[in-house]
């Protein structure tokens, strides 16, 4: 797959210098691999997944995400990083980008969150009004694109998630008790609340996983490169505010993706959440459509 033809701002050169690896058992609906990479400090204490791409429709968000490999492998400040940056492949290599994948599923709401049976199909026929870009799919976990990251996931265990977006241009926070980034780059936190089946509602509250999502201001336009790099650099200062390098133990080891993921097995431990209706600003009809850059 070319990805210099669809991720705006990446050349040839960026895209040799990721060395993307491609799955070799998980695939999309429509059969194509996912790209991966890894980069990992020698004193890793920190593990954190980045994803791009979930809605195929964000393609500025991949870029970001190529952007931002970059910057790890020059520098991984500690971390072990494992860099998902194009989850919907079906949704983004095609002439026109949509934001599901190839059935049509909102992969941001096709996650297995408590109660997603009844809470989703009410979330998307009352709140959603059936938009058919926000359909969560039939069942959670339904999707090979959201199987795979949930198998991600459980792999990996990512003590942090950053999760990348368009274009409503703020940053939100899902997770644990702790303080949220406020600002990185020109975005501010601006709590989007949680809605079914979102990575967010299930890694943050969920599972307890923190969940950084930073929505970008256009879908199409990435940041240019120094922007790019100061939302980086504000990133680390939050990571590095969390969890000192020196404080805490050198994490296992962890096995690269391997084929046919899983789906979810564990068992649903949290309460439901009890604000419902589910705020949604994203539902807001005064919003630009997702793929105008505001
Ligand atoms: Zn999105």
């Amino acid at each position: 797959m070319d990805l210099v033809r669809w991720l705006p701002g990446l050349t040839h050169r960026d895209c040799a210098a990721a060395r993307l690896q491609a799955t070799d058992g998980a695939r999309s609906v429509q059969g194509q691999p996912f790209y991966w990479r890894d980069v990992a400090a020698p004193d890793a204490r920190l593990r954190v997944l980045v994803v791009g791409g979930l809605h195929g429709d964000e393609m500025s968000a991949s870029s970001l995400a190529m952007r931002w490999l970059a910057l790890a492998d020059a520098h991984p400040a500690g971390v072990h990083w494992r860099f998902l940056p194009v989850l919907n492949p079906d949704g983004m290599f095609r002439p026109a980008p949509q934001r599901t994948n190839a059935r049509g599923v909102d992969l941001n709401r096709n996650f297995p969150t408590p109660n997603w049976t009844r809470e989703s199909r009410i979330y998307w026929e009352q709140r959603a009004r059936k938009d058919p870009r926000r359909y969560p799919g039939p069942t959670p976990l339904s999707e090979p694109e959201s199987r795979f990251l949930h198998a991600e996931m459980a792999r990996f265990q990512p003590q942090l998630i950053v999760s990348l977006h368009a274009p409503y241009g703020l940053l939100d926070f899902d997770g644990p008790a702790m303080a949220p980034p406020r600002r990185i780059g020109r975005l501010h936190l601006d709590p989007l609340g949680i809605y079914p089946g979102s990575l967010g509602h299930y890694g943050g509250v969920h599972r307890g996983m923190p969940v950084v999502t930073i929505e970008l201001p256009s879908a199409t336009q990435p940041p240019a490169k120094a922007e790019a790099d100061t939302m980086w650099a504000d990133l680390l200062t939050w990571v590095r505010a969390h969890w000192p390098a020196t404080a805490a133990p050198s994490p296992a080891p962890v096995p690269d993706p391997v084929p046919s993921p899983d789906p979810a097995t564990e068992p649903s431990t949290a309460p439901p959440p009890e604000d419902l209706p589910w705020t949604d600003p994203m539902l807001d009809t005064s919003l630009p459509p997702e793929n105008t850059p505001r």
